[in-house]
């Protein structure tokens, strides 16, 4: 499970564009989770070199493209009520010879397929997560009349392409970037439509990844953040035929010059190993937070969302962590109201919060899915139990979101400070924890790590002051290169 964002993502590519044919604009809306985030980045890039640039609002685009997620509630109704208002634009637009294409992508498209081609006729593409680097090609087939539905599943092929797509020179990029190392899961947990929508875990090669990994150094991106629906499950390929795991290749990544963060998201306790965890202690590039979702205390519960693991192993687990960075700090995602939870269940859930005690966290209320298991058991919660559950459990993880944020009050630390804030003078960045921390800088600081002292607490970032200058460390290691500081536990 991942943590959610809806954005919009711009193409920005006015060098190709010059050179082309440039009177194409696109328009992409984002849903869902960082992947998704990562593939319109992608699809953006596919695009910019078939001449299309942005749009500034969906009235002025030629192709609107809609990323969407599955994950929430009732996903696929409201991508068709969303086509619908989409529809008018495009009406009025052909009153005034316009033409207009519409494409649905991501887990949805994956999911619904011919069906969303049947009930919403004004749609043009439908492409699944694993096909976006044809989409050059499927437009023009579109563009020829033809309704095109492209949900395979040759996730290997789109990988390949990707890794072209970053040996070609990249646009500038925000000091912090995602990057995905492996899709697909294969744990199948009872209430989650992943394994369905993205099919089985597929890693991506160790050189495709360091080779994007440089090319966004390159461009300006300081933190990366390595993404998969199961991240810590990496098995991918190295040039000399071995399978790295993720902790290795976190080492190899620290080694990339310019790249001063690490993290990875989404975790799963079971594909936490002793080499990742090793990671954690001797790369001061991979920051101290870690997102391990966790989704319910009770063994009962654990064993029918088919977690594959009880509450004490996640609880020898933490320790195993905390023993080798005391200051991490811990993420999750929790289910209340999964079906067959009883009092007791949900008791042993806030049981453990108090005993893990997080950073932040993610916590939802079970819905059914269609297409899963959990979705046809018996037992479903009523409505009004989930609620107050949920709304419990929100209230002790906020209380330790609270205590955590402000247990950094007066302490100084390295911040990367990424884009403006909502006041003129003001910059946000990110603390190592993934705090907001706001703070009055110049602009020309952005994409720089300074040390930033925290003189306020708010309710859901950091307030800091800039110490002056950049972090002495960070300068250091520019100086030295690689950035693995102490002697790697596993050879590389
Ligand atoms: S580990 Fe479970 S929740 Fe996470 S993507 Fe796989 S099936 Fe879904």
């Amino acid at each position: 499970m991942t943590s959610r964002t809806d954005s919009q993502s711009e193409v920005n590519t006015e060098e190709k564009a010059e050179a082309r044919d440039n009177t194409r604009k696109v328009f992409v809306r984002t849903y869902g989770c960082q992947m998704n985030v990562y593939d319109s980045d992608r699809m953006t890039d596919v695009l910019a070199s078939e001449g299309y640039t942005a749009a500034t609002s969906l009235e002025d685009a030629d192709l609107v493209l809609l990323n969407t997620c599955h994950i929430r509630e009732k996903a696929a109704e409201k991508v068709y009520s969303e086509l619908g208002r989409i529809r008018k634009v495009k009406e009025e637009r052909a009153k005034n010879g316009k033409p207009m294409m519409i494409g649905v992508a991501g887990c949805v498209a994956q999911a619904e397929g011919e069906e969303i081609a049947r009930r919403a006729p004004i749609v043009d593409l439908v492409v699944g997560p694993q096909s976006y680097h044809r989409l050059p090609k499927l437009l023009g087939q579109a563009a020829s009349g033809t309704k095109v539905v492209e949900t395979e599943f040759d996730i290997d092929a789109k990988f390949d392409h990707l890794s072209e797509q970053a040996a070609a020179p990249v646009r500038k990029r925000p000091p912090a970037a995602f990057l995905t190392v492996q899709e697909g899961c294969d744990k199948f947990c009872t209430f989650c439509v992943v394994p369905y929508t993205r099919g089985a875990e597929v890693s991506r090669s160790v050189s495709q990844i360091v080779t994007e990994a440089e090319q966004m150094a390159a461009a300006g991106v300081r933190e990366v953040t390595l993404l998969g629906q199961n991240v810590n499950a990496y098995h991918g390929e190295a040039e000399d035929g071995s399978v790295w795991g993720l902790g290795r290749l976190l080492r190899r990544l620290a080694e990339v010059d310019g790249l001063d963060r690490l993290r990875y998201t989404t975790s799963h306790p079971r594909d936490m190993d002793d080499d990742l965890i090793a990671a954690h202690r001797d790369l001061e590039s991979l920051m101290p937070y870690l997102h391990l979702p966790v989704q319910s205390g009770s063994d009962n519960i654990l064993k029918a969302m088919n977690r594959k693991h009880t509450r004490d192993e996640y609880f020898r687990l933490i320790d195993r962590i905390r023993d080798v960075v005391p200051n991490i700090a811990l993420s999750g995602d929790f289910i209340v109201g999964f079906p067959g939870e009883t009092d007791q269940d949900f008791e042993d859930t806030m049981d453990l919060i108090r005993r893990v005690e997080y950073g932040s966290a993610f916590s939802f209320k079970y819905s059914p899915r269609p297409g899963t298991p959990g979705a046809s058991m018996e037992a479903q919660v009523p409505e009004d139990i989930k609620s107050t559950r949920l709304a419990e459990l929100q209230a002790l993880l906020s209380d330790q979101q609270r205590a955590f944020n402000a247990s950094r009050l007066g302490m100084t630390f390295n911040v990367l400070l990424e884009k403006t804030g909502r006041q003129p003078g003001q910059l946000v960045g990110k603390s190592p924890w993934l705090q907001a921390v706001q703070l009055d800088a110049p602009e020309t600081l952005i994409g720089s790590i300074q040390a930033v002292e925290i003189v306020e607490i708010g309710a859901n970032s950091l307030f800091g002051r800039l110490i002056g200058g950049q972090d002495e460390s960070v300068q250091a290691r520019h100086k030295a290169g690689p950035k693995v500081l102490k002697e790697a536990a596993f050879d590389a």
